[in-house]
């Protein structure tokens, strides 16, 4: 597949004015980055046609940042800034303060209002992080998903086969539903993940001129089992690659995918859009 970049990729301006309906799926829209133009920043995602973001955790405070910041987001999609939904979850950076407090408290975050999904929560094993305790965080965050009956966002590195092992038991069991997020595992991932029922999202990587590989496997995953994600502040897209990333470059991604489908910008938007709503029960 020759998917050179460069051809015909478009400026953020005219993607703009493609008047594309997105959203983003994974932003760290908390961070302290954002601190200063947070308000601007959502401003310019509504501008570029974010409808909806989701504002993801990966501690206690994190989580608890994002619900605050999303219980205080429009109620409906405004001209200031998208709808923000949050998520609340220990991430496996985070597995040293995951203890019974920490675990309680993104319980009682999981409840609160527009807090849609357990995230991001899974392994990496490309750090030196205890891989064993990883694994039994990461299980007990995926049991407490299918308990609550909430959506799990995965994060998955150098740690496939674990990853689809634990999610397994509770998409057998329980009816678990979730997303590999960021996706940059294997082809073969991408079509376990498909099997288990998951979504795939993919995030600014595939414009980058190396990531040839993983735009193959993004043709091979359906659009209706696709979403998109900026996965702000970090990997902006190209042109933007090396500025901290926002959600409004989620449309870069959309035409890059896009392009690797040889479908329109706005039935790659539309259906992630669906795939979105329908996987994190969005209702506004
Ligand atoms: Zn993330």
């Amino acid at each position: 597949m020759s998917l050179a970049r460069g051809i015909g990729h478009a400026p953020p301006c005219s993607v703009e004015k493609l008047g594309l309906r997105l959203i983003d799926s994974h932003a760290h829209l908390a961070e302290d980055r954002f601190d200063d133009d947070r308000a601007e920043v959502l401003r310019r995602a509504r501008e570029a046609g974010v409808e909806a973001l989701l504002i993801i955790g990966y501690n206690v405070e994190s989580s608890a940042r994002a619900a605050a910041i999303a219980q205080h987001g429009p109620s409906s999609a405004s001209s200031d800034s998208p709808v923000l939904y949050a998520t609340a979850g220990f991430a496996p950076h985070n597995v040293d303060e995951a203890d019974e407090e920490g675990l309680a408290a993104i319980t009682a975050i999981l409840e609160e209002p527009r807090v849609v999904a357990v995230g991001e929560i899974g392994l990496d094993y490309h750090y030196d992080m205890p891989q064993r305790e990883q694994r039994e965080l990461f299980d007990r965050q995926v049991g407490l998903a299918s308990e609550m009956g909430l959506p799990v966002v995965v994060h998955s590195r150098e740690a496939e086969d674990d990853v689809v092992a634990i999610l397994q038991q509770h998409v057998d069991g329980d009816g678990l539903a979730g997303v590999i997020h960021c996706f940059t595992e294997s082809s073969r991932m991408a079509e376990r993940a498909v099997e288990l029922g998951f979504y795939v999202s993919f995030a600014g990587i595939l414009t980058f001129r190396n990531a040839g590989d993983l735009r193959e496997t993004a043709a091979r995953v359906p659009l209706e089992r696709t979403l998109i994600e900026t996965d702000s502040p970090y990997l902006a897209p190209v042109p933007h690659r090396g500025k901290r990333n926002e959600p409004a470059f989620v449309a870069e991604v959309a035409s890059a995918l896009a392009e690797i489908h040889g479908k329109s910008a706005e039935e790659v938007a539309a259906i992630t859009r669906r795939n979105a709503r329908e996987l994190f029960a969005l209702r506004d």
